[in-house]
């Protein structure tokens, strides 16, 4: 059985004040235990502030990218040794903004990935098509493409998350639906169980993200494939993401009732 993973990709949010503010919110409204591992990804600054507020709490650090080189003269950049430094346990690897915004790419982010699991941390790799690409009937190959890329049998599975986060439903307030998740999320695990076996596909997790909300969560979480959310805009509001690790949860204690 999978334990889910609610991951909340802070972005490029929140000052000092207003984070600690936010882990205290989480911290204190957690059920005990809460059904799901919790992990926040703030901005790098934060992060050692942040691993001294998680500290005695099950709440996991995380970082929202990484530089595959150990060290060097990248200005502007943090290693993998460095997040590690602080507490990390995660690294946020792909997102679709870096891909967009920052134009990275298949080759850089394999060798992100493996900076990230190399150094026994884990990686949550994300991957996603756009509008177009869907609506040209390209989801399978682009997202096949994306994993065929950053992912190889060299690659630790217990240290891999998959996310898959449709570039449309990012910030749009549209989320896809739990059946075309769970459409994606299957695909996703057929081709890890190509890249590995079937047994160690089943045991990787597959993170939907997109829009995910209170009132979606429970629907999405409740889908076989889908392992846990990957949160944006709804994890900078304690209560907006609580309802969501509790809406997994409870999606986690109904398919385990099942069993
Ligand atoms: C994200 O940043 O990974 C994300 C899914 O954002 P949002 O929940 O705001 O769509």
């Amino acid at each position: 059985m999978r334990t889910p993973l609610v991951a909340g990709n802070w972005k490029m949010h929140k000052v000092l004040a207003e984070a600690r503010e936010l882990v205290e919110g989480i911290r204190a409204g957690l059920a005990n235990p809460p059904g799901a591992e919790v992990l926040i990804c703030p901005p790098a600054q934060l992060l050692f502030p942040m691993a001294k507020a998680v500290a005695r709490t099950s709440i996991l650090l995380g970082a929202q990218n990484v530089h595959e080189a150990a060290q060097g003269a990248f200005t502007g950049e943090i290693s993998v040794l460095m997040l590690k430094d602080t507490g990390c346990t995660h690294v946020l690897v792909g997102h679709s903004e870096r891909r967009q915004l920052f134009g990275e790419r298949g080759p850089a982010l394999a060798k992100k990935v493996r900076a990230v699991t190399g150094a026994g941390l884990t990686a949550i790799y994300c991957v996603g098509e756009t509008l177009e690409e869907r609506e040209g009937g390209r989801t399978e190959q682009v997202v096949g493409e994306q994993l065929s890329a950053g992912i190889g049998r060299d690659v630790p599975a217990e240290r891999l998350v998959v996310a898959y986060e449709p570039v449309w439903a990012i910030g749009t307030g549209r989320n896809a639906t739990p059946e075309q998740a769970q459409g994606v999320h299957g695909f996703i695990r057929s081709r890890l169980a190509n890249i590995y076996d079937k047994a160690t596909a089943d045991g990787v997790r597959i993170l939907y993200g997109g829009s995910v909300k209170a009132d979606n969560a429970r629907t999405l979480a409740d889908q076989p494939d889908i392992d846990g959310m990957l949160v944006g805009g709804a994890s900078l509001v304690a209560g907006d993401f609580l309802a969501i690790i509790r809406a997994v949860a409870a999606a986690a204690g109904a398919a385990a009732a099942r069993r």
